[in-house]
């Protein structure tokens, strides 16, 4: 019956997940974020992608709560973070000024990723930790609170700068980012999506950037996919896009290509 294929085919997905590191299976996709004041390509968001040797590509909302659940998610971070200090070296070397913007899940925090292993990672590459920034969302407080403060202050003591991710899609008041401060917002990609048709989803937008202009964040709109969603964004005085507007996540021999496309849209 259907449950018990369900249940099979995710237990033959957990097991080919165990062995993914040691194959080899993962790739680390980049997406440009464009700076809109300076109108340049400011980085790039990490997303992971696997490569199953039947299944093909398997997309990360298929296989990351999954690896949640397990526990995997924290050597599949590290591996993440491991691969992501390899291309900031690699960009530092080119001379390009990238940052790298990694996803990490509150199954992670405190102890999957202390802020030692991100130092340690950083500077085994020769990395600036101001261009590695953690995306996390507001699920990292459903833990132990305290816990969370406290690695969330040591890593940004250390330089490296936090994203608050899928904002406006949970809970996220302005006490908690009073007690959790954050670099930046990421207002989530459902926004961005209805904002050209809906009046209240721009309304919110348009809140959103207000608001976080008068605390001193910068705003990252995800999801742009239309020039028309620029253009509002523009206007609205949003700091830094992404989006399949300007390009959808490739890997890193790719992104040189697709930069200098952007450069070309850009001017
Ligand atoms: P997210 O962090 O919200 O990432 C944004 C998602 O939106 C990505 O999906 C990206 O490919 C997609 N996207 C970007 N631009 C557009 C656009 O213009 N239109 C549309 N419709 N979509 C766009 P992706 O790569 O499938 O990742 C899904 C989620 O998986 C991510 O959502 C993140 O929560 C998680 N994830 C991805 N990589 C990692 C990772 O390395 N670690 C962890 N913990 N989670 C990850
Ligand atoms: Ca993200
Ligand atoms: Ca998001």
């Amino acid at each position: 019956d259907l449950m018990a294929k369900d249940a099979e085919n995710k237990r033959s997905l957990e097991n080919d997940l165990q062995l993914a590191i040691r194959r080899n299976e993962f790739r680390l996709f980049f997406q440009p974020i464009i700076d809109l004041a300076s109108k340049r390509l400011a980085g790039a968001e990490a997303l992971i992608r696997w490569k199953h040797p039947t299944r093909g590509m398997v997309p990360p909302d298929a296989f990351i709560p999954l690896s949640e659940e397990t526990g995997l998610i924290v050597d599949i971070g590290l591996w993440t973070l491991e691969v992501a200090c390899q291309q900031l070296a690699t960009w530092q070397a080119q001379s390009k000024d990238y940052y790298v913007s990694l996803n990490v899940s509150g199954r992670q925090i405190p102890d999957g990723l202390p802020s030692a292993k991100l130092i340690e990672s950083v500077r085994r590459h020769g990395v600036d930790p101001a261009k590695l920034v953690i995306e996390i969302t507001e699920g990292v407080l459903l833990g132990d609170f305290a816990k969370a403060q406290a690695w969330l202050n040591s890593v940004r003591e250390h330089g490296f700068r936090i994203y608050l991710d899928d904002f406006g899609t949970g809970y996220s008041s302005l006490s908690y980012l009073k007690r959790f401060p954050v670099d930046t917002l990421k207002i989530d990609k459902s926004f961005i999506r209805d904002m050209s048709e809906d009046n209240s989803d721009r309304t919110l937008v348009e809140a959103i950037i207000a608001m976080a202009n008068s605390l001193h964040l910068t705003v990252v709109a995800e999801g742009v996919e239309t020039g028309d969603q620029l253009a509002l964004l523009t206007k609205m005085g949003c700091n830094y896009v992404q989006g399949y507007h300007f390009s959808k996540p490739v890997p890193a021999d790719e992104f040189d290509a697709v930069a200098v496309r952007i450069g070309g849209m850009l001017t």
